[in-house]
């Protein structure tokens, strides 16, 4: 489950990580307002805050959605454009996200950025903890050019990120003077402390800033939590944004179905990760694009099954549709079933290719030929599965 930097930035505060203080906002009259509490809080700041979207999406720096702000104008201006205008980033895709929320917080004076992230690293099954001096919006293109320049510890599963292994990265990070070396060694235990305790996949401060008059913060954050451990934190579960997140994706969640919708036009119906994988791999081979990966699951039901379809034909970009089934616990007539109650309460607006192999299939194979469903092509293999939906969907 993904969060906003808002709450990211709350988990850190709370764990005692230096934050500069911010409002989250809606609209630009609570922008301007939000502006002057921070102003009358601290009246011999700068004057200057920071106007940042709050989207799941990285690149908001560069796909000028993080404005700094002089006055009152300003931030109508900036609250103004981002909330009015869908936001495009290397990591939206060309149609980009509506932005809904908005941070202001008081800005920086920034002398320095550095990059501070974990992750799990799944082959050494382990989290890591990567840290560079070269941090803020070209971390990527950095990471990438010069991976030296990412500096790696690996945690101890159950013990956690070591006192040694903090100063190792502080000191790699440029701090050779017992202060700020100790403030920094601190907030990347810290850092290391709150991932293991909210089960997190990912946290990521970049950029952590020296500012001007040298002090450490944090003025990112970004925090993705592991669902499967998300019973044992309902504090955190509560965070969830379900306007972020794709509809069809919340729906077949509701229904025990995994789907993931991606960007071809073949939707892809098939029983069994495993399967699923390999229907996508033979749709790709004979030059087609997958428009999802649907996993309905070992023992599906007829319901299922036509939730299934509803969710694929509801994406536009669907121009025909594999469906692929092994029989094993599921049998091939409930399938069948599945498909003919499917197109009789759905329609099927595409051609609709079938594959079925194993237990009952013959029963299957009659129960649909006698049915006579407009639309069902059956294929005798998957091979001819993979040829038909590829030319059928045009
Ligand atoms: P991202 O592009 O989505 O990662 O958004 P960030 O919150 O990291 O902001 C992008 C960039 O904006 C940062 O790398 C900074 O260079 C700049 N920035 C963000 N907040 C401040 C601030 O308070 N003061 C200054 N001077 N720059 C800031
Ligand atoms: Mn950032």
């Amino acid at each position: 489950m993904k969060i906003h930097e808002y709450q990211s930035r709350q988990i850190l505060a709370d764990a005692r990580i230096p934050v500069p203080p911010g409002e989250v906002v809606e609209s630009v009259e609570q922008a301007v307002a939000a502006y002057r509490r921070i102003q009358r809080a601290s009246p011999q700041g700068s004057g200057r805050v920071v106007v940042k979207a709050q989207t799941f999406a990285g690149g908001r720096g560069k796909a000028g959605f993080v404005k700094l702000c002089d006055g009152e104008a300003q931030v109508a201006q900036a609250a103004r454009f981002m909330l009015s205008n869908r936001m495009v980033s290397k990591q939206t895709g060309p149609a980009g996200v509506t932005v809904r929320k908005l941070l202001l917080a008081s800005a920086v004076d920034i002398d320095h950025e550095y990059y501070v992230g974990l992750v799990v690293d799944r082959a050494r099954s382990c989290p890591v903890m990567m840290v560079s001096r070269q941090g803020g919006v070209e971390i990527e293109e950095t990471a990438a050019r010069d991976p030296q320049a990412i500096v790696k510890q690996w945690l101890h599963p159950h013990l956690g990120l070591q006192p040694f292994q903090a100063t190792r990265l502080a000191y790699e990070l440029g701090f050779t003077q017992k202060e700020p070396l100790g403030a920094v060694s601190q907030i990347l235990l810290k850092l290391a402390e709150v991932f293991g305790r909210c089960d997190a996949s990912l946290a990521e401060i970049n950029p952590l800033v020296r500012t001007k008059d040298g002090q450490i913060l944090a003025i990112d954050a970004k925090m993705t939590l592991d669902d499967n451990a998300l019973f044992r934190h309902p504090e955190l579960a509560e965070m969830r944004d379900l306007s972020e997140e794709n509809p069809n994706e919340l729906r077949a969640k509701e229904h025990d179905l995994s789907y993931i919708a991606l960007d071809g036009n073949i939707g892809c119906l098939v029983n069994g990760a495993g399967l699923a994988m390999a229907t996508m791999d033979i749709i790709k081979l004979y030059g087609g694009e997958p428009a999802n990966f649907l996993d309905v699951g070992g023992s599906v039901t007829r319901e299922g099954a036509t939730e299934a379809f509803r969710i694929i034909l509801a994406d536009p970009k669907v121009r025909g549709v594999l469906v692929n089934i092994f029989g094993g616990i599921a049998k091939c007539d409930t399938i069948a079933a599945a498909l003919i109650a499917a197109a009789q309460e759905v329609g099927f607006r595409v051609p609709v290719v079938v594959r079925l192999e194993g237990t009952n299939v013959q029963q299957a194979r009659q129960m649909l030929q006698k049915a006579d469903i407009p639309g069902l092509i059956p294929a005798d293999d998957l091979t001819d599965a993979a040829r038909k939906v590829c030319s059928a969907a045009v």
